[in-house]
């Protein structure tokens, strides 16, 4: 199986109960390495621009006032099939629907504040770790 990195953002809801290590732990245990990590309070633009493929949808403007609410923590994670374990281990969108042992299921408040973001393809996770992280930042 190919080697991966994946983009990985730990959302507001997870930074203000300081569940980051819990999650990343979940990550780690998985078999995902983070070789780049920041945290950082987006801008309004900003998570506008990152999720502009959701612009039309009616949670688009709830769902940017939550991403800009408080600090986040953006990474890269690294790892065989990453994109694909990351996202099984995130679990459902909505936590009502997430599997046992998933991130969302264990952590997660609502469909809007479910405590993270994984790339959905790995396309998407070049163009997403680009718009976070220059190639210098990422040590694997
Ligand atoms: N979201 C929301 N309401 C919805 C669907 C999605 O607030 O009805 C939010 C939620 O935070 C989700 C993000 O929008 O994680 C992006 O939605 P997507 O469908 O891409 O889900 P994901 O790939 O994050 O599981």
């Amino acid at each position: 199986m190919a080697i991966e990195r994946t983009f990985s953002i730990l959302k507001p809801d997870a930074t203000r109960r300081n569940l980051t290590g819990k999650i990343n732990a979940v990550f780690e245990e998985a078999g995902l390495r983070i070789v780049a990590q920041k945290r950082i309070h987006m801008t309004r633009a900003q998570a506008e621009a990152f999720y502009g493929v959701h612009k039309e949808r009616g949670f688009f403007n709830d769902l940017v006032s939550f991403m800009i609410s408080g600090p986040v923590v953006v990474q890269v994670l690294e790892g065989e099939n990453a994109v694909a374990k990351h996202r099984d281990v995130m679990g459902a969108t909505n936590p009502a629907n997430a599997a046992e042992g998933t991130v969302r299921k264990l952590f997660a408040e609502s469909i809007e504040a479910n405590s993270v973001h994984g790339s959905d393809s790995l396309e998407n996770a070049a163009i997403e770790i680009a718009y976070f992280f220059a190639g210098t930042e990422i040590v694997g």
